[in-house]
């Protein structure tokens, strides 16, 4: 049996990521805020904690799939969190995608108590997660990251080792920076091709099949064409990383007007109600706000 992994968050991601770990043969304790979420990683055979704290006492690696900064601080320095126990010798694997600041500061807070950190968020979305085929941009030291290794390479498709604490939260915001333009300019295409006529789904599957496709739109085109409600990267969670980026972009000086025009509409997207659903939403919001006569078949 392998030692027990410690494994809170089991939102979209964190329950795909824990549940491959479970049918990888290691030995899992989970811990979500809402409890209920835990049931399904219970019946493959995860033990579930009560609250963040019982974690360390059991486990020597510990994984966390949060949402924000803020989740991270509640669960790690809240009255019953991570923190609040000895956690000597403990290694922290920190996957949620924080300012790199935040990463730094919780793997000073880990020090201060003689445990380990590295941040490690990933590349991929909901499919990748539950099938062990994320990309992990790890900021942390090189015997740290050996230690996590056996660990990621059950959740990963690829190990990239970014730099020092902060490095890999840094390399997530780079390739989210990208990928939030991207649909911003794809709803504004496929908006002036369909004014002019074009339908949507052949603009999609020729975009696709060109030079301004991406891996990301071929599994998000029949999302796209169908409206579905399926969800697995959320508006929200777009809107945080993109404040995230400019705000780095802020610190650095670096102007980033394609990033803030893309955020507005994130932001009109979210406050026309669909801060749950899918960040591709943006495409057929553009659509429905000029009036596209096909959505009202
Ligand atoms: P999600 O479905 O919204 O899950 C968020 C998780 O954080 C849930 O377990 C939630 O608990 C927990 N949480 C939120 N606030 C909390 C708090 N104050 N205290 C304790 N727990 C809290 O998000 P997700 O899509 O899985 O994303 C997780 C992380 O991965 C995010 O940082 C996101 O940016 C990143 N990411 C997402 C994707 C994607 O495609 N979805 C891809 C790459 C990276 P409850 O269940 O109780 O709400």
């Amino acid at each position: 049996m392998f030692p027990q992994i410690g494994f809170l968050g089991l939102g979209k991601m964190g329950s795909g990521m824990a549940a491959r770990l479970v049918e990888a043969g290691h030995n899992v304790i989970v811990w979500n805020r809402t409890r209920a979420k835990c049931d399904p990683l219970h019946e493959l055979g995860a033990t579930v904690a009560t609250v963040p704290r019982e974690i360390p006492a059991r486990t020597e690696i510990i994984i966390s799939m949060l949402y924000d900064d803020y989740s991270v601080e509640e669960v790690f320095n809240g009255p019953d969190g991570l923190l609040s126990v000895p956690v000597e010798g403990r290694l922290f694997i920190e996957m949620s995608t924080l300012r790199p600041e935040k990463a730094k500061a919780i793997a000073r807070s880990c020090g201060e108590q003689g445990a380990e950190f590295i941040d490690v968020p990933v590349s991929g979305t909901v499919g990748p997660a539950r099938s062990g085929k994320l990309m992990a941009l790890v900021g942390g030291s090189e015997s740290n990251l050996e230690r996590a290794r056996p660990i990621l390479e059950d959740m990963t498709r690829r190990i990239v080792h970014a730099g020092p604490v902060g490095s890999g939260s840094l390399l997530k915001l780079v390739l989210n920076l990208p990928l939030a333009v991207y649909w911003q300019s794809l709803a504004e295409a496929i908006a002036m091709g369909h004014a002019g006529g074009l339908e949507i789904e052949t603009m999609l599957n020729v975009i696709n099949d060109s030079g301004g496709g991406l891996s990301a739109l071929s599994h998000k085109i029949s999302m796209i064409v169908e409206n579905s409600e399926n969800v697995a990267f959320d508006m929200k969670t777009m809107i945080k990383d993109s404040q995230n980026i400019l705000a780095k972009g802020a610190e650095y000086d670096i102007p980033m007007p394609a990033m803030s025009v893309a955020l507005d509409s994130y932001n009109a997207d979210h406050s026309a109600g669909l801060g749950d659903a899918d960040a591709v939403a943006i495409v057929r919001f553009l659509l429905e706000s000029v009036g596209s006569s096909l959505l009202e078949d």
